[in-house]
C-alpha cells in the first residue's frame, strides 16, 4: 500500500505516523508514505496557496492550480489516475467497513484542506471520495487523513503481528470487542473472571462471544440490529435484557 498525502503541512504527516505499528509496517516496506508540500507547488513571488472567496465571507480559500499540480505530479509517478480522498466534513463518515475495502488498494492519494476548504473546481476534477471522520470540524485535513491511514494500514495483511486481532475486534460483524485482561489475577479487589484462567478454550470463547453481544447491547445498541447473531443468542440476550431491566 502506497499513500500519497497532499498538505501543506507535511511535517505533521511523517511525524504523526513514523511510530509505532505504522512505522514498523514502514520500515518493513509494507506500507509507503509520500508527504506532498501543495506549496511547493506555488510558483508565485511567496509561493502562496489562498485568496480571498469570490462572493465575499471569512476566511481564505485553497486555490485550485497549486493542489491541481501537486496533484498531478503524484498521478505521473503513479502512472494512472488514483483513487483520491477529499478530507471533508461534509463528506462520508469514514467507518470500519470503509477503511478494510480502501485497504485493497495499491496507492491512495489523501487531500488535506485547511482555512475555509479548497476551492471547489479542483475537487471536482481530482476527487474520487469525499471523507469526514465525524460531525465536527477541525482546522485542517492531516489529522482525519492520519486516522484514515492508521486505521486502513491495519487491515492491510501484515501490519499487525497477530492478524487475528483485526479480523476480531471491535465492529467486525458489528459487535464491539468482550473486554481484555492482564496480570495481575487480582488489582486492587477487582479480580479476573474465573473463565479466563480456566484454560478451557470452547468455554472463554463462548463468554468472549456473549460479553461481546452483552457490551455491544449496553453501548450501541445501534450496531445489534446489523450483527449476525443466531436465534439462540437473540434468546439468550433477550433474557439477559430482562434480567438487566428487573434488576433496576
Ligand atoms: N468551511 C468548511 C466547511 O464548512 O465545510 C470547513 C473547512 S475546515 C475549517 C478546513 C479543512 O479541515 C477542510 O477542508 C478539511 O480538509 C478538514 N476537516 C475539517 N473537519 C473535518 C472532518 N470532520 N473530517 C475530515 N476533514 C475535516
Amino acid at each position: 500500500m502506497n499513500y500519497h498525502v497532499l498538505t501543506l503541512f507535511p511535517e505533521m504527516i511523517r511525524q504523526g505516523l513514523e511510530t509505532s505499528i505504522i512505522g514498523r509496517a514502514m520500515a518493513k516496506g509494507i506500507i509507503s508514505l509520500e508527504a506532498v508540500n501543495i506549496r511547493d507547488y506555488a510558483f508565485n513571488k511567496h509561493q502562496k496557496v489562498d485568496d480571498y472567496p469570490y462572493g465575499g465571507g471569512a476566511g481564505m480559500v485553497m486555490q485550485a492550480e497549486p493542489v491541481f499540480l501537486a496533484y498531478e505530479a503524484v498521478k505521473a509517478k503513479i502512472g494512472r489516475k488514483p483513487r483520491t480522498v477529499y478530507l471533508t466534513p461534509q463528506g462520508n463518515v469514514f467507518h470500519q467497513e470503509m477503511a478494510k475495502e480502501m485497504a485493497k488498494e495499491e496507492d491512495l492519494v489523501f487531500l488535506c484542506g485547511h482555512y475555509e476548504g479548497i476551492d471547489e473546481r479542483v475537487l471536482e476534477e481530482i476527487v474520487t471520495d469525499y471523507v469526514s471522520i465525524g460531525d465536527y470540524v477541525l482546522t485542517g485535513g492531516e489529522l482525519p487523513a492520519m486516522v484514515m491511514i492508521d486505521s486502513i494500514s491495519r487491515m492491510v495483511p501484515g501490519v499487525l503481528s497477530n492478524q487475528e486481532s483485526g479480523e476480531t475486534e471491535t465492529f467486525a460483524g458489528n459487535l464491539l470487542e468482550y473486554p481484555q485482561y492482564s496480570r495481575p489475577e487480582e488489582w486492587r479487589g477487582r479480580k479476573v473472571p474465573e473463565v479466563l484462567l480456566s484454560g478451557h478454550h470452547a468455554n472463554v470463547e463462548k463468554w468472549r462471544r456473549e460479553q461481546s453481544i452483552l457490551r455491544t447491547w449496553k453501548m450501541r445498541s445501534d450496531l445489534l440490529e446489523k450483527a449476525e447473531l443466531t436465534g439462540k443468542e437473540r434468546t439468550w440476550l433477550a433474557r439477559e435484557i430482562e434480567k438487566v431491566q428487573n434488576r433496576n
